[in-house]
């Protein structure tokens, strides 16, 4: 990684975990944290929606900061189920993952929705984290960056240099969320590259240079350390290992 970006590390805790079990994982990360006094990563939780403002008032005053799962394409209205930018605001989510693999697979999220949601954010001032990646058989017939560079054309590109620095990109290959397998170095590095060549063409050298790029898919307190000294991977999204204090905590300190 490189000093002059944000280092980050995120936890989507996904539909897991009761409000109690939130809390108590909440109260042990803030005490560990409390005690790096060193650490300059940036902390970001991402719980289920219906317990971001519980998370919120007890992070209040800590450098760990909540974000939602999730938004709304829409900023309000007749949309039931859904919920607003505006009202993740008032919770006090200051992040949104837009994207996730979990999302376009099973709620057929197109890039262009993500477009929406992520503009509907920024006016909100928070921060998108949009994810991308290829599936197993996308990567299997050699179409991974076809694919990454159109998420990103179709998604996020339509932004201008100054809100575009505002987002953060985290490259998750669907083939290794949740399954254990996790990209190999270079093949994080293959891609964290590529992305940062296409900001850089899209854009400029100094944009693509202060972009966090996370990668996430079975990413643990093992091979952390590793992926995290890779020159263009700034940090990590964190799914099963961020739902145990000790192993995520572990992760946050993985930078070199
Ligand atoms: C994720 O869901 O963003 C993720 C990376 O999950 P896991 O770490 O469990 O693979």
């Amino acid at each position: 990684m490189n000093d002059s970006r944000k280092k980050i590390v995120a936890g989507n805790w996904k539909m897991n975990l009761s409000l109690q079990e939130a809390q108590s994982l909440t109260a042990e990360l803030l005490g560990m944290i409390q005690d790096e006094k060193n650490n300059d990563s940036h902390v970001y939780l991402f719980p289920p929606f219906v317990y971001i403002n519980n998370i919120y008032r007890q992070i209040q005053n800590s450098t760990i900061n909540v974000g939602a799962q999730n938004c709304a394409d829409q900023i309000s209205g007749a949309y039931t189920g859904e919920t607003s930018v505006t009202m993740l605001n008032s919770v006090g989510a200051s992040a949104v993952l837009i994207g996730h693999s979990e999302r376009r697979t099973y709620y057929h999220e197109s890039n262009q929705s993500c477009a929406n949601k992520i503009n509907l954010a920024l006016q909100q001032g928070i921060i998108p984290f949009y994810c991308i990646g290829e599936t197993l058989n996308e990567r299997n017939s050699n179409q991974q960056f076809n694919i990454i560079e159109k998420q990103l054309m179709e998604g996020i590109f339509h932004l201008g240099a100054e809100e575009f620095s505002k987002c953060v990109i985290a490259y998750e290959p669907v083939w290794a969320i949740g399954t254990g397998l996790t990209a190999s170095p270079d093949q994080a590095q293959e891609m964290h590259a590529f992305i940062r060549k296409l900001i850089t063409e899209k854009y400029d050298a100094t944009t693509a240079n202060n972009c966090s790029i996370l990668y996430g898919g079975s990413c643990n307190d093992q091979n952390a350390k590793e992926l995290f000294s890779l020159p263009d991977v700034d940090g990590g999204l964190i799914g099963g290992a961020s739902l145990k204090s000790r192993s995520f905590m572990n992760i946050i300190k993985a930078f070199q």
